[in-house]
């Protein structure tokens, strides 16, 4: 519980600040900053942050980065998580693209949610953003499906202009998967390009615009334990999340996260920061009470809004920062 009474559960974890692709709004132009190796947090290293978690009661651990799945190691690392005592639910956010090797040993070593960032369906407008390709994700996507993970999701960045007209497709495309799919606001979370008013597509415009094409069905259950609003659109029979940070007035107020920066930093909020540094607890050698007491410390701290709105600098890029 942290000082405003939210029960805060949910860890994210990036894993390398690594990516092998690059997306508009999450890396700068010809980024090369990329941390040296020894900087990364080692798995055992990350082991250790997750036990000190959960004795300060964190229970859903997200791995993320950069890309997750280009980290050698990374299925034994799930295997090892999703066995530590005190975990109980470990989820995966990727780009998919090494899905179609990975889905069926990440399977095997524990995993069973995914979400795959899927900004396009239209290869060229898909390459314009990611400049990747998007067959061996959307080869990815189908065989976690046919595997049957226990849940799978899309995310979808909103950007006017780049990919705004692909919307009913994806939509589409996830009706046909059975498949929720979220529409996330862009969020002033790295330094790119990409993050001006002009691409900034609300989550609000979306809402107007499905409700003039569909039949919408609030959802009150929550799907997953994020900060999503879920929807049923009853004619194309698809569930569709939309992640507002900065439109939606309430997005903070059941935050139930925090961060682990692959290079040690444990973040209480996105939008903010703060930082506390766990490094002083894991090197030289790993010091588990020290670990658990920072953990602690930094739950007291959390606050209690973003500061997207109130123009919010970014200082790091989001792929060391995981999502
Ligand atoms: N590579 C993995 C993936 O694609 O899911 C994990 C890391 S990625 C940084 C995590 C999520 O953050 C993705 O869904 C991505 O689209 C989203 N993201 C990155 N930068 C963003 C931004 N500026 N605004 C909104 N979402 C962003």
């Amino acid at each position: 519980m942290d000082s405003f009474g939210r029960e805060v559960d949910y860890l994210r974890i990036s894993i390398t600040d690594r990516c092998n692709e690059r997306c508009l709004y999450c890396l700068p132009e010809n980024y090369q900053n990329w941390l040296p190796r020894g900087e990364v947090l080692a798995y055992e290293e990350l082991l250790a942050s997750v036990r000190a978690a959960t004795t300060q009661g964190f229970k859903r651990f997200r791995v993320t980065g950069g890309e997750p799945l280009i980290r050698p190691g990374v299925v034994n690392f799930i295997r090892d998580l999703a066995a530590t005592p005190g975990v109980e639910s470990v989820m995966l956010s990727t780009n998919g693209t090494r899905l179609p090797e990975l889905a069926w040993p990440l399977y095997e070593a524990g995993l069973r949610r995914v979400n795959i960032s899927l900004d396009a369906l239209d290869p060229a407008i898909y390459r314009g953003i990611t400049q990747g390709d998007v067959r061996p994700v959307l080869e990815g996507i189908r065989r976690v499906k046919a595997i049957g993970y226990d849940s799978v999701k899309l995310n979808t960045v909103l950007m006017r202009g780049r990919n705004d007209g692909e919307i009913f497709r994806l939509l589409d495309f996830a009706a046909e998967h059975d498949i929720a799919i979220r529409f996330i606001e862009l969020m002033p979370v790295s330094l790119t390009e990409m993050l001006s008013e002009k691409n900034f597509f609300p989550v609000t415009e979306l809402l107007a615009r499905l409700q003039r094409e569909d039949e919408l069905e609030p959802l009150t259950d929550a799907l997953g334990f994020g900060p999503a609003q879920y929807y049923r659109l009853k004619k194309r029979g698809v569930t569709v999340g939309l992640i507002g940070a900065l439109s939606n007035l309430h997005f903070c107020e059941r935050c139930n996260k925090m961060r682990l920066t692959c290079d040690g930093k444990l973040r209480p909020c996105l939008g903010n920061h703060l930082e506390t540094d766990l490094l002083p607890a894991l090197r030289p050698q790993i010091d588990p009470q020290a670990l658990a007491e920072l953990f602690r410390q930094t739950l007291v701290v959390k606050p209690s809004e973003h500061l997207f709105r109130q123009n919010y600098q970014p200082q790091r890029v989001m792929t060391a920062i995981g999502g």
